[in-house]
């Protein structure tokens, strides 16, 4: 058994953790995170990241995403095919979402935590949390025992940190995937657009189809089907089935082996923590419910959350009170988002469509 001490120890090395690490790093915060995955892992995701994305790794933390880490086509429209079906689809104009290859993404996103000092410690989760006069203690699986005065949960949708301190369950909403390979023949069909069908006959999250170089990926997310059933994946036949009506032409693609994929998105009121325990992103619930977009939102979070323990190790307070102030906005967008989709009823999304500003009718 070995004892060692940090500053603060960040649990999870998915976008979060690795923005927290990075924004500690730079503040010279001796800082660990705990991942409980050999890296490069896998993250159910379709890889798409508004301009935002792009403008947070600039500004918090002068990142700019390599070439290497970007799919073919490396931008996409976005289409929004509402209920009455493609005849009324619209193409957001002057709209484009950067397509990335998500295992590449994280593990470029380690290698920078890594090279500015961070230390990673793979295949390992916290196990045990301990609390003595003001240090926080963890038991791990590899046998290590850590010394901090902060952790930071980014340990995604399922966090064991958020579970330490809550002791209850939160709501999350299934969200899965196919990924079809594509032949060159059909590149003439799958244009290079983020298809979202905004149809709850199907699910009342939203349906997808995404091109990537050499495979298009199906999605469907729905927040009333129940965790590990076969509903989410019975909507999928569901959608299939619109496909095949709304687009024959794409049905040909659908008759090999997909790669399927289940995963969630939180489904909550954002909790930020305790004291100098904080939760980012998807740990914390912040996520765009409407879109599924949550990269972004673990960056920042990651990153303010990193900023709430620098500042709370010079003015001597508790960090939650400052991560409070620098996510009030965030955590207000989350449940704006929220509750608007859950009230979205078929009406709503029809008219969503509809009025969308700057528009033109999409030739599919
Ligand atoms: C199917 C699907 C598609 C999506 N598509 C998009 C998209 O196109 N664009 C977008 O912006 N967002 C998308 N999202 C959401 C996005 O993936 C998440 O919001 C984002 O990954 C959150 O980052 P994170 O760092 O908080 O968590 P994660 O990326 O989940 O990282 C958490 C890390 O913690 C580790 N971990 C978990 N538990 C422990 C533990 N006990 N100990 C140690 N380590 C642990 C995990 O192995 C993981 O590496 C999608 C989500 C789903 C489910």
């Amino acid at each position: 058994m070995t004892a060692k001490k940090y500053d603060a120890v960040i649990i999870g090395a998915g976008p979060a953790g690795c923005a927290a690490g990075l924004k500690l790093a730079n503040e010279e915060v001796n800082t660990l995170i705990v991942e409980k995955k050999k890296l490069p892992r896998e993250k159910a995701c379709a890889g798409l990241l508004p301009e935002a994305a792009i403008q947070v790794l600039e500004d918090y933390l002068n990142l700019k995403i390599p070439e290497k880490v970007f799919e073919e086509p490396s931008t996409v429209g976005l289409v929004y095919i509402p209920p009455s079906g493609v005849k009324n689809a619209v193409l957001k104009l002057n709209y484009k979402l950067y397509n990335i290859n998500r295992v590449k993404f994280d593990s470029w996103l380690t290698s920078e935590a890594e090279s500015k000092g961070v230390k990673i410690l793979q295949n390992t989760r916290p196990e045990k949390i301990l609390f003595k006069n003001k240090e926080i203690i963890l038991k791990t699986t590899s046998g290590e025992t850590l010394h901090t005065s902060y952790i930071i949960g980014c340990d995604g949708v399922k966090s064991w940190v958020r579970h330490q301190i809550f002791n209850k369950n939160f709501p999350h909403a299934p969200v899965y995937q196919e990924s079809y390979p594509l032949k060159k023949e059909y590149n003439n069909i799958v244009k290079p657009y983020f298809y979202i069908f905004l149809n709850s006959q199907v699910c009342n999250l939203y349906s997808y189809i995404i091109r990537k170089k050499d495979k298009m990926i199906l999605g469907v997310g729905d927040f009333n089907s129940k965790k590990n059933s076969k509903e989410i994946v019975n909507k999928m036949t569901e959608f299939k089935k619109l496909l095949t009506k709304e687009l024959p032409a794409f049905t040909q693609i659908l008759n090999s082996n997909p790669v399927r994929q289940l995963w969630f998105i939180p489904f909550f009121t954002p909790e930020i923590g305790l004291e100098n325990i904080l939760l980012a992103g998807d740990a914390a619930g912040f996520v765009n419910s409407f879109s599924g977009e949550g990269i972004r939102l673990a960056v920042e979070s990651g990153v303010y959350a990193a900023e709430a323990v620098k500042k709370s190790i010079i003015e001597k307070d508790q960090a939650l009170k400052y991560y409070q102030k620098n996510v009030e906005n965030l955590i207000d967008f989350c449940n704006k988002i929220r509750d608007y989709t859950n009230n979205l009823t078929e009406h709503k999304r029809e008219n969503y469509v509809k009025d969308l500003k700057a528009i033109i009718k999409v030739a599919l």
